[in-house]
């Protein structure tokens, strides 16, 4: 029996065999009180007043006690509604949508009514939501449009120990807006509420940071969980992959040598996760249960994976209970360390690592990277198998690889990525002086310097610090920068309806099947090459767009994606995105002076120098053999990444711009272009015109003329010895 489940079950992770639903399970359905049980639930009186007596709260509590699920609720029965609606933002968008689902299950409302989410290109509330969870970035956004909030009595900032980027800036927006209450409420009917929700101990720091406001803690009730150090990754194995392996053979030691209890495993990522499905199920298909198996109560094994992008039927499935006699085993991200508490795990399986996305200074740019975590964050991650009752945690690495390469906690990112957007952000508020700008944890000035420069290159800002009208469009949309600006580029030539198609296939997770299977992976490989030459077009910003459309009017888009080891729900996805950027640019073409401009080239560069206008700072030109040498004053050796049509063609190409980098031991340049350098040319000098020291007073305050006119004379002396010679 336990076998047939497990297989069963496992084709969950393999995402393009459609989610088959076990059995409905009576965890998901039944009423229960279970709410009531919770530890927060005794301070719920004393909650609503706390949060009813002070404008800004910190609440703290152990991972499961009931803070983001409950609370809101909590403050809807108290009536805070009838003033406006209740916010909640998470750092993650799975948990925003996860938390909702929840939520509107235990209100019993429809999801979208009075309890909804939004999330980028995703928002599922209406005029009845009141309680509305959503993602940081969103409540940025809206603040952009509506910076007193009025439409809202309470926001609360959960997982604030998280330190996302977005939300550190919401609590330097929130201090400066609303610590002096007559200045901020002129748009408010009544007085905003705002709560700080942390897992940690960080308490004190967040709560002198908003001006000493009062702290409540809710007391957890944990049991203890022994940890155990393994053999697998020591100090040398910092940037190994084998860590999947080894996760899958404890994963399994654990199910078969210990007592019933589920087991949750913290991975990388996406892929990884998918992997160690797959190795999971292969071998726990040989287990003889009357001979293999420890505890004779288990008989079986339902692996499920999971992370950021996965739909969310299967999400669901996470938290429900196994059937009896059969142990869950979840894969997971790093979301399952605090985002989400899921009932029953009594084992963890820890790797490690996490996939962080951090800048890097060998190449200029953010890369989601993985690297080990810090030791708070492995206490985190051990603690999730005492929720409930005694647990155990079976780490991978050594514990010499906890003393040497775990740092004490985990660096916030706001110091350690691209702040350009943010800044943007910032800017387009009013925030001048984003040196000064109230920072929980202050940011490198370099990485301030850095975002304004980029955003100078694209024209976002210009000299004197100000937005300029091309910054104001750029802001509105929720993409990097440089893809904004090519996507405008296109929408003032009027060929917007070549690149929406490709801002929307990089804005999903990516839509290429790879099995693991060595076999299914040539195959794939082969459609891949086929699509790729189909698209005709040389380049893999061609190919995307080319997939896009050939799926688009296929008469069976679903099959069409099988057929050619495309994800159809990525592609769904890209449809619904493609459509929603078409909509904002819509509503700035009708609203604004949308600025247009004229082509005189070759109709069939179009595309192309489009690409250019936003990507000029990600280009490359080879230098020797297959070695591509970028050009942005960091001078990085990168490599074409095999998955790109263009790989292997490297000796026919001199100049090309890539969309984003993948660090391994190699720096690998993914989706590539081939471009002429006449089409870059005067843009390159624009990457080395500004010395970012100088934009430091830029940074501080508006610059006046007059300095501006110093620096452009300065600038113009240099101008003689300049870039374009030298490239020559
Ligand atoms: P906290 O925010 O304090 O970490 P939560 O409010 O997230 O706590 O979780 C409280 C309880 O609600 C946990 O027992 C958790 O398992 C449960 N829970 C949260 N989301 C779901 C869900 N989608 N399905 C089932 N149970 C859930
Ligand atoms: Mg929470």
């Amino acid at each position: 029996r336990g076998r047939g489940l497990a297989s069963r079950a496992h084709k969950t992770a393999n995402r393009n065999i459609e989610w088959i639903v076990l059995r409905k399970s009576n965890a998901w359905d039944s009423k229960d009180n279970e709410s009531e049980n919770l530890p927060i639930y005794q301070h719920k009186a004393r909650l609503i007043r706390a949060v009813k007596g002070s404008t800004f709260l910190v609440v703290t509590g152990e991972t499961g006690s009931g803070k983001t699920t409950q609370l809101p609720q909590y403050l809807h029965q108290a009536g805070f509604w009838k003033d406006g609606k209740i916010g909640i933002t998470q750092p993650r968008r799975v948990a925003a949508i996860t938390v909702a689902q929840r939520v509107a299950q235990e209100m019993q409302c429809a999801l979208g009514r009075e309890v909804g989410y939004q999330v980028r290109f995703d928002d599922c509330t209406s005029q009845d939501t009141v309680v509305k969870y959503m993602t940081d970035g969103c409540l940025l956004r809206e603040i952009l449009a509506d910076p007193g909030l009025s439409q809202y009595s309470v926001v609360i900032l959960d997982e604030v120990h998280e330190r996302s980027l977005n939300t550190d800036i919401l609590l330097g927006l929130l201090k400066k807006t609303f610590s002096n209450p007559d200045k901020s409420t002129k748009s408010r009917s009544g007085p905003l509420r705002v709560v700080v929700m942390s897992a940690t101990l960080e308490t004190d720091k967040l709560s002198a940071f908003l001006g000493s406001c009062p702290v409540f803690t809710i007391p957890g009730r944990t049991f203890p969980v022994t940890c155990k150090f393994g053999f697998a990754v020591g100090p040398k194995d910092t940037e190994s992959s084998s860590y999947v392996k080894e996760v899958v053979k404890v994963a399994l030691d654990v199910h078969t040598s210990e007592k019933a209890g589920d087991i949750l495993v913290f991975l990388t990522g996406q892929s990884e996760i998918e992997r160690a499905c797959d190795m999971l199920y292969e071998k726990a298909e040989s287990i003889d249960y009357r001979y293999d198996v420890e505890d004779q109560t288990v008989e079986g094994l339902l692996i499920l994976p999971l992370y950021g992008s996965m739909p969310t039927d299967q999400q669901r499935q996470i938290f429900q209970a196994p059937p009896p006699g059969i142990r869950k085993c979840v894969v997971a991200t790093n979301i399952a360390a605090t985002s989400l508490t899921i009932n029953g795990i009594k084992y963890i399986v820890d790797s490690g690592f996490v996939k962080q996305l951090n800048h890097n200074s060998r190449v200029g740019m953010d890369i989601l990277e993985v690297v080990p975590i810090s030791k708070s964050e492995a206490q985190q991650r051990a603690g999730r198998a005492g929720r409930t009752s005694a647990g155990k945690c079976f780490r991978i690495y050594t514990k010499e690889f906890w003393e040497k390469c775990m740092p004490e906690y985990t660096v916030p990112e706001i110091q350690r990525t691209s702040l350009t957007a943010v800044i943007l952000t910032l800017k387009c508020l009013g925030v001048h002086d984003v040196i000064r700008f109230p920072y929980l944890d202050r940011p490198e000035e370099r990485f301030i310097l850095e975002a304004l420069k980029q955003l100078y290159q694209c024209d976002a800002i210009d000299r004197r610090g100000r937005v300029t009208p091309l910054g104001e469009l750029m802001v509105e949309f929720p993409l990097h920068p440089g893809l904004t600006r090519a996507l405008l580029k296109a929408a003032a030539l009027g060929c917007e309806d070549l690149l929406l198609p490709v801002a929307a296939m990089l804005s999903v997770e990516n839509i290429f099947i790879r099995p693991g299977h060595p076999e299914r992976q040539k195959e794939a490989d082969k459609r891949h090459r086929q699509l790729a030459a189909m698209a005709g077009s040389n380049n893999d910003f061609g190919t995307l767009l080319s997939v896009f459309q050939r799926c688009k009017t296929s008469e069976n888009p679903s099959s069409w994606c099988k057929d050619n080891w495309v994800h159809w729900r990525a592609l769904k996805s890209a449809f619904s995105v493609e459509t929603q950027l078409r909509e904002i640019l819509l509503r700035l073409q009708q609203k604004r002076d949308f600025p247009t401009e004229t082509f005189n080239g070759d109709k069939s560069e179009l595309f192309r120098r489009c690409l250019c206008s936003g990507y000029f700072t990600n280009v490359a030109r080879r230098s020797v053999g297959k070695v591509f040498c970028t050009m942005d004053g960091h001078g990085s050796m990168v490599h074409i990444h095999p998955s790109s049509s263009l790989f292997e063609q490297e000796a026919e190409l001199d100049w090309v711009i890539f969309h984003d980098v993948m660090v391994t031991s190699r720096v690998y340049i993914r989706t590539v272009c081939p471009i002429r350098y006449e089409w870059v040319k005067d843009l390159l000098p624009k990457l080395h015109e500004v010395d970012v020291y100088e934009l430091s007073s830029v940074a501080r305050q508006e610059v006046t003329e007059e300095e501006v006119a110093k620096w452009e004379t300065r600038e113009a002396a240099k101008r003689p010895t300049g870039f374009t010679e030298v490239i020559k």
